[in-house]
């Protein structure tokens, strides 16, 4: 019935393409495109030998907007799922602006030099989308994604009104190494970096990193100790969840990678200006991500689980109702499936949905959309079925 392009053989790409290859009624033909052609042959080898399908591989730069507007015509897919890297956000949606095809994406776009997280970059592209006809759906990860269809269901069949969201995520997993995030090093380190901040009663409020923090009792993990810090799908839901008034954004580090965190930023290894070194410019967060394990090699003898989800607050029928909605998911249980962890499968399983919702016409809406602006129900039905079961704690 349908025909995807993916773009990015990283962790992320490579589950999103082995769940459209476990889905042939809805992904009848998949082509997984990278900057790095040997990658995506590894992982389509991959899927020939777990999933029993075929996929096509090509080259593509997706910073070149020409180039990649010559694949979508050759592919011809109806949607572009983008998981690369927040840098080709932009270039990518210009391509599908061009060549007239829906896009879909994790993360929002990122300059290379300043780590900012706003969505002002893609939002101009509001009116270009309703103009085409066409629908660019940001964020269909985890978080963002599965935590704003969430609040969209909370929203929609739990509460009256919802005065606060905390959203808070726990990988209570264990790789074996002194040092390493779970996706792009890059992106996880510029994001963890930053400032916190949070909204509440219309306003943004800043704090140092890593100032505030929580004990939390995650389902199917434990209690851990979670720090507030800034996640773009804040910006959506301040806005979108209608009578809010506050929304913050929790997420557990161990001792151990805050110290080598610390370190790295101490010594300058985080720096993402050039620094010459014997008359070569080099960026030294660039250098640290080729001396860190890439995350899809942290998949294999990986334990432990990840635990995410909304704790919101509010009025339901007169009276004052807390719930927890949320997920648990398995790093080992994610590699006998797809051959990845558990941060690459929740993130990559929702891509996978999002685009299924866009390719039956679930969801289907002109211009720059957000995943709580849609119909949460057909999206929480997939979940269950596709590997990232939810559940509601009353509290
Ligand atoms: P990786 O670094 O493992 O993979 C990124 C892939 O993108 C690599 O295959 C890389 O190619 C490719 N790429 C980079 N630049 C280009 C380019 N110019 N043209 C074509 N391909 C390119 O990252 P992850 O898989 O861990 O993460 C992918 C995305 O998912 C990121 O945007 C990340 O922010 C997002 N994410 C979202 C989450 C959510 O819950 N919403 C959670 C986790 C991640 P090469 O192999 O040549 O380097």
């Amino acid at each position: 019935m349908g025909r995807v392009l993916i773009i990015g053989a990283g962790g992320v790409g490579g589950v999103v393409a082995h769940k459209c290859a476990q889905n042939p009624e809805v992904f009848e033909h998949i082509t997984l495109a990278s900057r790095t052609l040997a990658r995506c042959d590894k992982i389509r080898d991959e899927i020939k030998a777990i999933q029993g399908r075929s996929i096509e591989t090509a080259q593509v730069d997706a910073d070149n907007v020409a180039e990649t507007v010559a694949l979508i015509h050759k592919v011809k897919p109806q949607v572009v799922i983008n998981v690369a890297l927040p840098y080709q956000d932009l270039p990518l949606m210009d391509a599908c602006l061009e060549a007239g095809v829906d896009y879909l994406d994790t993360a929002n776009y990122e300059p290379k030099d300043v780590a900012k997280f706003e969505y002002k970059w893609q939002w101009a592209y509001r009116s270009r989308y309703e103009n085409a006809g066409l629908m660019a759906l940001l964020g269909s990860g985890f978080d963002p994604g599965v935590t704003n269809v969430f609040c969209a269901y909370a929203q929609k069949h739990l509460f009256d009104s919802i005065e606060s969201v905390d959203i808070l995520d726990c990988n209570g997993g264990s790789h074996g190494k002194a040092f390493a995030t779970n996706f792009n090093p890059e992106i996880n380190i510029r994001e963890v970096t930053q400032r916190g901040k949070y909204w509440e009663n219309g306003q943004w409020i800043e704090t140092n990193p890593m100032e505030i923090s929580q004990m939390f009792d995650f389902p199917g993990v434990g209690e851990r100790k979670a720090y507030l810090i800034y996640h773009e799908e804040l910006e959506s839901l301040a806005i979108n969840i209608k009578g809010l008034k506050r929304i913050r954004f929790w997420m557990t580090f161990g001792d151990e990678y805050l110290t080598h965190l610390r370190v790295l930023q101490n010594v300058g290894m985080t720096r993402i200006d050039p620094v010459m070194y014997h008359g070569t410019p080099v960026i030294p967060m660039e250098f640290l991500k080729h001396l860190l394990p890439d995350p899809a090699s942290l998949a294999e003898g990986y334990t432990g689980k990840t635990s995410i989800g909304c704790l919101i607050e509010g009025m339901k029928d007169g009276k004052r109702r807390k719930v927890f909605i949320y997920n648990v998911c398995d790093h080992g249980e994610c590699y006998k499936e797809v051959r990845a962890q558990a941060v690459s499968y929740t993130t990559g399983v929702p891509a996978m949905i999002g685009a299924k919702m866009m390719l039956q016409g679930h969801w289907k809406k002109s211009g720059v959309v957000h995943m709580e602006e849609m119909n949460p129900d057909p999206f929480m039905e997939a979940l269950n079925l596709h590997g990232l079961p939810w559940h509601i704690k009353e509290l």
